[in-house]
């Protein structure tokens, strides 16, 4: 089946900035592909600083009347979106298979994700709630109130170009804050429709703004004083530069960063249910997650590492390669010819490192477009770079241990710590794990730990920069600041 026509409807991209599209012809541009078959359907403007400095602008002067419009009407407004969302699914879904090439499933799955935060958010009256003692001394009662901070930012990845810039958005314009949202540059089509349906919604002008663009328009955000608080999602190096440049500039910073993620298997794992889930959790979405299991500990004697080994080869093996929109496929494209070239560079380094290729994807299994084959390597060691780097591909990495003690030890040593998996029947030996795993989120016989948006996003170590996490009440008070209050009436 062929994209909608709402998907194509999409290719010019522009930025919004104070409730107006607009359309600059002297800006370079980036190509945006279709990484299916490397046809370019857009051109995302590479905006420049003055951008920025006009959306910060448009947003402060939309600031006082945003955040002193009543939070049950602010409210009011995401119930819209997220109505308007469910009536445009199949269209933002497109969109996101469009753009970023991942299957249908993947990409509704992705846009329900995405309004399940708006979901949460449509309670703000309640999440926006203080704290109140009363006498606390004779007379006297503290209250706690929470105010929005004022223009706020967000810097997204490509590789879910609905749900991450979904993370913030609701959450942070239902507070109060009026918003600047600078997306991928490689995935810009599905916050431009997101911003078309904020304004049916009724979003009044200047609180929603979008600048398109690249490290220039981060630097902007950065340095720019009217900016309060930025959210990052994207790689761990430039994660670290924005929570360490954001923080420079006096600003709140939250930096959400890679992964490799471990999925440990024990003996008495159900394998027939284990295996799916491990298929899905390294192949899913082309490998590009930051959920995604990559490094697969095998634990126990040879003959059941082998088993495990041989049932996950033999079911990577039968994927149907092919394009998102296809009904069918598995394993779709990556997102850039450049990265399918990091990727493939990946397993050449393995294989020198004396890794196993057990299953080898190097060999495009389609002539057009970015697609890598499901890729599987044994024997790989700490020492090696494949156990510690994140690769961002269909690339397995098998790492053998006796002992539930190794793969605990095996995985801690990573500098990163967003999310592992357990597969087993037992109960000890999960709480024996989850006391000591170094990771953020957790899967007991689930290969994709996602929590739920009332949950935080909860990375920790290299896989996460500052305090508050995305969504749930840590996105609430992230995009929030409290005020105390003592009282004493005297008459
Ligand atoms: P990326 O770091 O290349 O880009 C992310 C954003 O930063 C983009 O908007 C991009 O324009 C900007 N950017 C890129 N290079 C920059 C630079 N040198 N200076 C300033 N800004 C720059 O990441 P990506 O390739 O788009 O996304 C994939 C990465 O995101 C993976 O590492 C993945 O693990 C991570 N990710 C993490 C989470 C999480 O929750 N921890 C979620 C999704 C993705």
């Amino acid at each position: 089946m062929k994209l909608t026509d709402h998907a194509r409807r999409h290719k010019e991209v522009r930025n919004l900035i104070g409730g107006e599209w607009q359309k600059r012809e002297d800006l370079p541009t980036e190509p945006v592909y279709d990484p299916a078959t490397a046809e370019v359907i857009a051109q995302t403007p590479l905006s420049k600083k003055e951008d920025v400095e006009r959306a910060v602008r448009a947003a402060e002067e939309a600031f006082s009347g945003w955040s002193s419009t009543p939070v049950v009407e602010r409210a009011r407004i995401l119930f819209r979106l997220k109505m308007l969302m469910e009536e445009n699914f199949d269209e933002l879904s497109s969109l996101v298979t469009l753009e970023n090439g991942k299957d249908k499933k993947d990409a509704s799955g992705e846009v329900r994700r995405a309004i399940e935060v708006v979901e949460f958010a449509c309670g703000m009256p309640t999440l926006l709630m203080g704290e109140t003692v009363r006498d606390v001394a004779r007379g006297i009662d503290n209250l706690s109130f929470r105010y929005p901070l004022g223009v706020v930012a967000a810097i997204t990845p490509f590789n879910f170009p609905c749900m991450v810039p979904m993370w913030t958005i609701p959450i942070a314009i239902g507070a109060g804050n009026t918003y600047i949202l600078k997306p991928s540059e490689r995935t810009p089509l599905c916050s431009q429709r997101i911003g078309e349906l904020l304004f049916e919604a009724g979003l009044p002008e200047g609180v929603f703004n979008i600048v398109n663009g690249a490290k220039e328009v981060v630097d902007a955000i950065l340095t720019h004083p009217g900016i309060k608080a930025i959210s990052f999602v994207g790689s761990q190096p430039v994660a670290e530069y924005v929570y360490r440049e954001g923080c420079a500039h006096g600003k709140r910073v939250q930096a959400l960063a890679g992964a490799k993620n471990s999925m440990i298997v024990l003996p008495d794992a159900v394998l027939e249910k284990a295996v799916p889930n491990i298929i899905s959790s390294a192949y899913g979405n082309a490998g590009e997650r930051c959920l995604a299991g990559s490094v697969l500990v095998a634990v126990g004697k040879e003959e059941e590492q082998d088993r495990l080994i041989g049932a996950v080869k033999e079911a990577a093996s039968k994927m149907k390669v092919g394009p998102g929109y296809e009904e069918g496929s598995e394993l779709t494209p990556l997102i850039r010819d450049s990265h399918r070239e990091k990727v493939r560079s990946y397993v050449d380094l393995a294989e020198q490192e004396g890794a196993e290729v057990v299953l080898d994807g190097r060999v495009p299994p389609r002539e057009e477009g970015f697609f890598f084959g499901p890729t599987i390597l044994d024997r790989v060691t700490a020492k090696m770079r494949v156990a510690r780097e994140e690769i961002f591909g269909p690339v397995l990495s098998v790492v053998r241990v006796p002992d539930l003690d190794e793969a605990i030890e095996f995985t801690n040593g990573s500098a990163f710590g967003n999310a592992c998996s357990i597969f087993t029947e037992s109960g000890a030996a999960v709480r024996r794990w989850r006391e000591r795993i170094e990771a953020g989120m957790l899967g007991v016989n689930i290969g994709v730990a996602a929590p739920m948006a009332f949950m935080p996003f909860n990375g920790i170590k290299k896989s996460f920069y500052g305090d508050l996490h995305a969504t749930g009440k840590d996105g609430v008070r992230f995009f929030t600041e409290n005020k105390v209050e003592i009282v004493r009436w005297l008459s």
